[in-house]
Order: structure tokens, then sequence, then C-alpha cells
């Protein structure tokens, strides 16, 4: 199926509904999002709030306030699924006390037929169910369901790019930006490509008009999301300047204007030496790869359908750190794929510690329906826990020598409020993603005209400005450090 990239045309259409629906939805009603997932769903309900602001209806804190929920929904692991069931029980007492209230739900749950129909059977409640494609069409499915329909029930079947929707921002100093959709790797666990479909990029032109956009509105960050950015370009016609990631990104380097600009994810069978060189040569893209391992064994990589093997990730990782020597790595690990050994449990501890990652997201495999590996017979329970176990042990120890190399150091972190493990701290990430709390002195806040302020306000004030930060002790998984001085350059509040 091609690509559709959704017209000029498409889009006004669209916003004639969100006229439509301010007048029906009135004045002063509510809008509650919960958003299960990646960085990808955050940015779809960041475009769904923009919407619904454009409808004039008001964020509302809590869910019980709320006269439209919508819960955007993520597949990648069972937990999600079972948290946003929970959430729908919840929904459904809420609604007892409030018949009127709308619910809508959306994402990569929606896209398998066997989560709509139990949502058909047992959740009959729910108002409006769509797919992650279908988030340019919520303004009409909206008014269908506010014209009368008592049910919208519609996952779209086709792949589309769509420019020009509204967003509201969900942080002032870090803006998402998705370059790409969908994803054509098939790894036998995932649900991705199947939920979200065959890759799409974005043309190039309407990426770097929206960073330069964001940059011009004050934001110090972007990051670039796609499920894996290294492919972006590919789908796209050759002519008319489109480029692939490497070009993309050195001219969002070179031309947005941004401080800083990240990206996430690159599957490590595509990652270049180009693109470790286009890092290196530009300061404001930051120094941080997440390179995402899965399994330290060639067995099990070959099983995971994961085309590389753990010799050429580890290379790729050494000329990581030769080309850009301040670069942060970062994983994510699966274990007990099904059929792991202990002996591929062993290939996968060691490439850890040769690998020496600053920080690991690490998962005990659960099987998604519908994958390839979901028909494989499963290690058992205690067996990969106890796996499980073993590796945080070794990647903690990974953390913490990572940090400690980092004692001493001064370096630039963009505030993003209070630290939420002391009331009296402010945190922030420095260009390799390091998260670092520090405090504040006194004359400095009584400089700043927040002497007489609480905490909350003190953290709000600073929030998206830079600040220079010593490095004075290392944890497993932050850093504490003092103030050396606040940049004037930077937004606040
Ligand atoms: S690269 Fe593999 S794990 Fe990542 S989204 Fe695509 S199929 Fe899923």
């Amino acid at each position: 199926m091609s690509t559709q990239y959704i017209s000029t045309e498409e889009s006004l259409r669209q916003a004639g509904f969100l006229v439509k629906n301010r007048e029906l939805l009135g004045d002063g009603k509510k809008y509650h999002i919960i958003t299960f997932g990646c960085q990808l769903n955050d940015n779809d309900s960041e475009k769904m709030a923009g919407q619904m602001e454009a409808m004039n209806l008001l964020e509302a804190e809590e869910l019980a306030e709320a006269d439209l929920v919508v819960i955007n929904t993520c597949s990648i692991r069972e937990n999600a699924a079972g948290r946003f069931f929970g959430h729908l029980g919840i929904i459904k007492n809420l609604r007892k006390d409030k018949p009127n209230l709308l619910v809508a739900v959306c994402g990569c749950m929606m896209k398998q037929e066997v989560h709509v129909d139990k949502i058909r059977r047992s959740y009959p409640f729910v108002d409006m169910v769509f797919g992650p494609q279908d988030i340019y069409r919520f303004p009409e499915l909206l008014n269908r369901r506010l014209e009368g329909s008592r049910r919208v029930y519609d996952v779209g079947m086709e792949d589309t790019v769509a420019e020009g929707v509204p967003v509201r921002r969900e942080r002032k100093f870090r803006a998402l930006s998705t370059i790409m959709y969908g994803c054509n790797n098939f790894c036998s666990y995932c649900v991705v490509p199947y939920a979200r479909g065959r890759e799409r990029s974005r043309h190039q032109a309407e990426v770097l008009a929206e960073l330069k956009a964001l940059a011009d509105e004050g934001f110090s960050e972007v990051m670039l999301l796609g499920q894996n950015v290294n492919s972006y370009g590919k789908d796209l016609p050759a002519s008319n300047e489109q480029g692939n990631f490497v070009e993309l990104l050195t001219k969002a380097a070179e031309q947005s204007g941004l401080k800083r600009i990240r990206f996430m994810s690159s599957h490590p069978k595509d990652i270049s030496l180009d693109l470790l060189d286009t890092i290196a040569a530009h300061p404001n893209i930051e120094r941080h790869i997440h390179f995402a391992l899965q399994s330290g064994s060639n067995e099990i990589l070959k099983a995971m359908n994961r085309k590389y093997t753990a010799e050429h990730f580890l290379n790729l990782l050494a000329e990581a750190r030769k080309r850009i020597p301040d670069i942060s790595i970062t994983t994510d690990i699966i274990v007990g794929f099904p059929g792991e050994t202990e002996e591929d449990f062993q290939d996968t501890l060691r490439v850890v510690r040769e690998a020496g990652f600053d920080q690991a997201f690490t998962f005990q495999y659960s099987p998604r329906p519908g994958t390839p590996a979901a028909k494989l017979e499963e290690v058992p329970a205690d067996v990969m826990t106890e796996r499980f176990n073993r590796l945080v042990e070794v990647q903690n120890e990974n953390s913490l020598r990572a940090h400690e190399r980092l004692v001493g150091e001064t370096v630039e972190v963009l505030i993003e409020g209070l630290s939420d493990h002391s009331e009296s701290s402010l945190t922030g990430r420095d260009s390799a993603y390091h998260l670092i709390n520090f405090t504040l002195d006194e004359e400095v806040f009584a400089e700043l005209g927040l002497a007489e302020t609480d905490w909350v306000r003190r953290g709000q004030a600073l929030e998206g400005r830079f600040a220079q930060v010593k490095i004075t002790d290392a944890k497993t998984f932050s850093l504490q450090g003092e103030l050396v001085g606040l940049a004037p350059q930077g937004r606040v509040g």
C-alpha cells in the first residue's frame, strides 16, 4: 500500500470540523489524555491536545474533571495493554456518575482486532476507536459522534503522513518532531510494523521548516523521532532534494538554529560511519546514541531477526567512541527471549560488560499476539527473573562507573525543573543525556528576583534555561552537582 500524503485540501477539511466541533461542544469543556508507550505516542498525544485546544477545550489535570477522555494505547509490552484495560475499568465507574462523558481510544492496540472486539463486547461506553494513522482525522471522527452517531469505530488502514496538525507541546523547552512513521524491520517479537504500518518519511522541507519554527519559538532542544531514524528518506523519491537521515541531520544542525538536537531510535544494522562523523562534526547534535542491543547472543539475534551480530555491534560502539570521545551510549535488552539458554545469556552479560553502556533499559520478554515469536516456547518465568536480576546487577556497575568518570567535570545542563527526589534541588540533562541534580545558593535566587518565591515557582522560572554545573557525586542513575553559572542565553519560563 502506498503512502498517502495528506493534502492541504484535506487539512482544510479537518479544520472545518474543528470549527463545527467548537460550536457543538460549547464553552468550558475539558479534556484529559492518558498516554502509554514511547515518545512517538507522546507526540501523537500532543497533536490530539493541539486539536482539542483548537476546539476550545481546556486541559483537565485530573481524569474526574474531564468531559472528553482520550486513551492513547501501546502494544509493545504486555503490561501496557493490562494497564490500559485497568484504566477503562476506572472510566467505566466514572461514566456512571457522568453519563455524558465522551471516551475515545486510539493508538497501536487499536490496530489489533482482538482488542477492538474486547472493547466492543466489554466496554460499550467507549464512543470512539481509531488507530495511530488516524490522528489527523480526530476532528472528523469526533464530529460524527457529536452529530449523533452512537459509536464511531473507524481504524484506518491507509499509511498516512499528515502535515499541519495543530500541536500543543507538553514541555516548554524540549519539543518532539516525528520525522517518519512505521517500521519495515519485522523483528520477530515486535508488533510495530503491524500496528504502525510500513516506513514512510515526512518530506525533508517540512521537517526543516518545523525545526526552524521551533527554534524561533524559543525551544532549545528537539528530539527527532522514528522507529528507526536511519531509514529516513529511503521511501522518498530521490528527486526533490529529499536526502537520507544523515543529510537531514546535517541540515537540521546547520540551518535550524536549535541548540540541541537529539534522535531516537537507531537500528544497529543501519547506523553508518557517516552518521557518527556527522555527530562528531556538529556540537549541537547531542553526545548520546541509543543503540538497542536486545541480546548478546548471535543465535538469539538471528531468532529475533535483528540482522546484525554481537561483533558488529561492538565494532560500531568502538567506532562511535573513537570518533566522538564524549559520547554516551544507552541500550535496550530483552531477557528470556524464547530459546535463550544460559550460554546465550552469558553472551549477553559478556557484551554488556564489554560495551560499558551508560544506561540500559532492560525487559523480561513478553509475547505479543500476532508476532512470529509468540508461537515459540517461552523460557520459564523464574529463570527469566533470575537472569534479569543478574543483568541489572552488571549494568548497574556499568552505569555507576560511567557516572564516576564525570566527577570533577563541568557540564552544560538544560534545566527541566524541580528534582523529583528533592524539593530543593533542580534537575536537568547534559548533552550526553545524563540526569543531573543540583542546587543553587540563595544569593543566586535573590539575583534572579526569586528570593521570596517557593521551590515550585523557582523550578518553573528556571525551566528551559542552561546552567554550567560542576559534577560532585555519582550515583547509579543520576549525578549530583553544584552550580557554576547560569547561561545568559536560553529561555526562561
Ligand atoms: S526495529 Fe524492530 S523492534 Fe524496532 S520498531 Fe521495528 S520491528 Fe519493532
